[in-house]
Formats: structure tokens, C-alpha cells, sequence
């Protein structure tokens, strides 16, 4: 119980830092809000940016064989009849027979919790499917079209699939790699970002010529690279596991399901699914891929990997977050940290280490995201930076004005080297590697 207190008392620490140093607000907080709804802040769309540029480097840029794709949110309603969403995009929804608050039928920890809200064993009602897909409407002819905001971002792969093949050399085996938002209508959105209702995804659908051995071995090497990618971004490699999916929770039609969980103050979550999909997806569409060098016609099979990009910044938040005896610090990886750099001139009422300062701050922001600060001494801007991540900080002092150097003070060790002004951008760049 103490340890359970311990953890939230955590989740509470990001959720105030988050809004105080703006990476996330409740969305249209100045209407009351709306559950299940985010707004990043200046440095949260920088957080994510940077997750979202690692990701596509590692997923599209260094392969041979994964292109890229944007597809529309909103799709013509037939998709996802097509691709069984309308029927079965669904959670079991129940409902407190005593204050008639809605719950998913599947979330035992959350119907237990609420019991001992009431303080007795609760009556439920029976569960019912609820649909997970957000309606929207289009035109101005009554009826109007209805189709949806997009539930995942996968289908738009698998409808853009000949379009892929037909304008680019690729070929069997190969992938396509999406981010953008989905929606769903979520029972119980909560755990802050953890689960919303609009949301980012990232993911990739890699087509193979169906084969049992050849899917299991694909499946396994993908399940192994995106563990990597986590653990290469500094997240914490005790906190991360593989979670089989049950067999009642796996969707009919997949061959295996994985998922990558993350020990959250709030337990175990998932994350990123990696899910072996077989020829479901474009059997439902009714596509089919043609060998051009044997003829040969055949239904691909389909290996997705699928993370949560807001999921994925609350956890590297989550993990990067440390006190130390007098400061907070984000020991986010550089390569996620909002700023790479900030400048400061020692004393803000001296023009000639202001000039000198900003001099540098003006070179190093062409080629690396940085940030000024003049306010109040040294210590708090260290302080200040160190909360949200910034690995390093360049002061100029007197000193500069006698021999070119500046002090470079890492976050992490709190040391300070002195490094010559024009050797800083080389420095910054190799620590960057
Ligand atoms: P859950 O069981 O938690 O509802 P899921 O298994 O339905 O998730 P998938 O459909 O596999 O999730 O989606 C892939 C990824 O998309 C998830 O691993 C997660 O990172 C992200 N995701 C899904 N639903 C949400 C949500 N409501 N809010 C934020 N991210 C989400």
C-alpha cells in the first residue's frame, strides 16, 4: 500500500511539473477541460517532435526496405465496415447500478476501486459492447455522410497499398511506416496521457509472402528492434518487459500479439503492440500482390508494430524524472530533451558578456535547438534547465573575454569543463552522437 502511494505520489510529480514548465495541459482547460483530451505545450511538442523524428530515422531512413505514408484521418465509412471496425471495435461497458458510472467490464482494478468508493460490494449491469469509434459528420444535405475520425491509423496503409507498390520499386518483403492521430471514444479515459481519447501512433505494417516459419521469425526480429529502440533512448531496461497477449484479449484473427509494457506508477501498461496480423487486413480489402518476376499472385501477410506516441512521452517523462537532494532533475536522452542547449552571460547587467553571449546563443541555434536565460544567478538557471532536461549549459564569464572559452556544465554530473568558443558546436555535436 505504501509502495502504491509512492508510485501515484509520482504520477502527481510529472503531472504538476508537466503543466507548470509546459509540455501538457488539460485541453480547453479554460472551459473546464474535456476528458480524454491533451494539449502539448512548447516543450511538450518538442518532446514529441523528437520521439517522432528518432522513430522515423531508425524505422524509415535507416532501412532498405520501409517508405513512408500520410493518409487521411477521416476515410470513407465502407473502410471500416470492410475492416470489421463498425462490428467489432468495441470494449464491454458496465455500468454502476448505485451512480450509474460507466466502466469497462475488462478493467478489474478499476471496478474494485470504485466499490471501496461506495464503500460496498457494488451491483453492475450486465456488459454491452460499446463502440470505440468517434461518428463525425460531413456536407450540408441532410442526411448528412456519416463516416469516423480514424480508430487507427492502420487502415490507411492497407487502403494506400497498391498506391505504394505502384509508385515506388519496392517489393515483398517490405514496409510502410505512418504517425499520425487516431481517436476513440474511450469508456474511462485516465492515467493523464496514459489513455486518451485523441492520440498519436506510430507505426509500421511490413508485408511478407505468407510463411509460418518466415512470420515467426520476422515477428521475433521486430519485437527485438523496437525493445532496442526504447533502451537505446534511455528509458530504463528493468522497467520494460514483453507481455503475450491472452488468448481471449488476442484479436480473432491474429497470429500472435505482444505487447511492450512499461511499469508505470499505476502498474504494468502496454505501450506498443507488435501483432502478427496474418492476411486479415488486406483479405478484408481484397487486395492481393503480384510477384512481377514469377507471376505468382497471393494475399501478404502482415507483421504491425504499433507504440503510442503520447504513451511513449508520459513514460520517458515518467522515467527520466529524479530528485536529487536540493533539484529536480529530467534525465531525458539528449536527443529527446526539448532544448540541447542553454546559453547565459553570468551577470545580466553586463552589455559585453550580453554580447559576447548572445553572439553564441545566435551560432548554436542554427544547428541545435537551444534557450536564454539572464534571470536571477547561475544556480536557479542550472536548477531551472536541469527540470526540464536540458543536458547542457553554456555560460560566458569574464574569462571569455580574456581566451575564447566558455564553461560547459553537464546535467547529469553537474561537472564543468571549459571548452574554446569555437570548438562548442563540435562538442555539443559529439555528445549528440
Ligand atoms: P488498450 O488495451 O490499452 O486499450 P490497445 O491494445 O487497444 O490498448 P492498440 O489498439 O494495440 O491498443 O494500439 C496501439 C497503441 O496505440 C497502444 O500500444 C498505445 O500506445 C496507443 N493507444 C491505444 N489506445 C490509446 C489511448 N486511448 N490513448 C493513448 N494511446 C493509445
Amino acid at each position: 500500500m505504501a509502495d502504491k502511494k509512492v508510485a501515484l505520489n509520482a504520477m502527481d510529480k510529472i503531472v504538476s511539473l508537466a503543466k507548470r514548465r509546459g509540455f501538457i495541459f488539460p485541453g480547453s482547460e479554460i472551459y473546464g477541460g474535456l476528458a480524454g483530451f491533451w494539449d502539448w505545450g512548447p516543450l511538450g511538442v518538442e518532446l514529441k517532435n523528437n520521439i517522432k523524428r528518432e522513430w522515423w530515422k531508425s524505422m524509415v531512413y535507416e532501412k532498405d526496405d520501409v517508405v513512408g505514408l500520410d493518409a487521411a484521418i477521416i476515410m470513407n465509412p465502407e473502410v471500416w465496415k470492410a475492416s470489421g471496425h463498425t462490428e467489432a471495435f468495441t470494449d464491454p461497458l458496465v455500468e454502476c447500478k448505485i451512480c450509474h458510472k460507466r466502466f469497462r467490464a475488462d478493467h478489474k482494478d478499476k471496478l474494485e476501486e470504485h466499490e471501496k468508493e461506495h464503500d460496498k460490494k457494488v451491483e453492475w449491469t450486465k456488459a454491452k459492447t460499446f463502440n470505440l469509434l468517434t461518428e463525425v459528420y460531413l456536407g450540408v444535405i441532410e442526411p448528412k455522410q456519416k463516416t469516423y475520425l480514424r480508430g487507427e491509423i492502420t487502415q490507411g496503409v492497407f487502403v494506400n497499398f497498391q498506391n505504394v507498390l505502384a509508385s515506388s520499386r519496392i517489393k515483398i518483403p517490405f514496409g510502410i511506416a505512418q504517425i499520425g492521430k487516431a481517436f476513440r471514444n474511450e469508456i474511462t479515459p485516465g492515467n493523464f496521457t496514459y489513455r486518451s481519447r485523441e492520440f498519436e501512433q506510430m507505426e509500421l505494417e511490413f508485408f511478407i509472402k505468407p510463411d509460418e516459419k518466415e512470420g515467426k521469425k520476422v515477428f521475433e526480429n521486430w519485437k527485438k528492434e523496437r525493445l532496442a529502440w526504447y533502451v537505446s533512448l534511455g528509458m530504463t531496461k528493468d522497467k520494460l518487459r514483453f507481455r503475450e497477449h491472452a488468448p481471449d484479449e488476442r484479436a480473432h484473427y491474429a497470429k500472435f500479439a505482444q505487447d511492450i509494457e512499461y511499469e508505470a506508477p499505476f502498474g504494468w501498461s502496454e505501450f506498443e503492440g507488435i501483432h502478427h496480423r496474418g492476411d486479415w487486413d488486406l483479405g478484408r480489402h481484397k487486395l492481393i500482390y503480384k510477384d512481377e518476376e514469377t507471376g505468382e499472385e497471393y494475399t501478404p501477410w502482415v507483421i504491425e508494430t504499433s507504440g503510442g506516441v503520447d504513451r511513449t512521452a508520459l513514460f520517458f517523462l515518467l522515467d527520466a524524472y529524479h530528485e536529487d537532494t536540493d533539484r529536480i532533475v529530467l534525465k531525458l536522452h539528449p536527443k529527446l530533451a526539448p532544448y540541447k542547449v542553454a546559453v547565459f552571460p553570468l551577470l545580466a547587467n553586463k552589455p559585453e558578456l550580453v554580447k559576447k553571449a548572445r553572439g553564441i546563443f545566435d551560432q548554436l541555434r542554427f544547428s541545435f535547438h537551444s534557450t536564454w536565460d539572464e534571470r536571477g544567478n547561475i544556480g536557479k538557471r542550472y536548477f531551472s534547465q536541469d527540470e526540464i532536461g536540458t543536458p547542457w549549459c553554456i555560460t560566458v564569464d569574464f574569462e571569455t573575454l580574456e581566451n575564447d572559452t566558455v564553461t560547459i556544465r553537464d546535467r547529469d554530473t553537474m561537472k564543468q569543463e571549459r571548452v574554446a568558443v569555437d570548438k562548442v558546436s563540435d562538442y555539443l555535436q559529439n555528445k549528440l552522437q
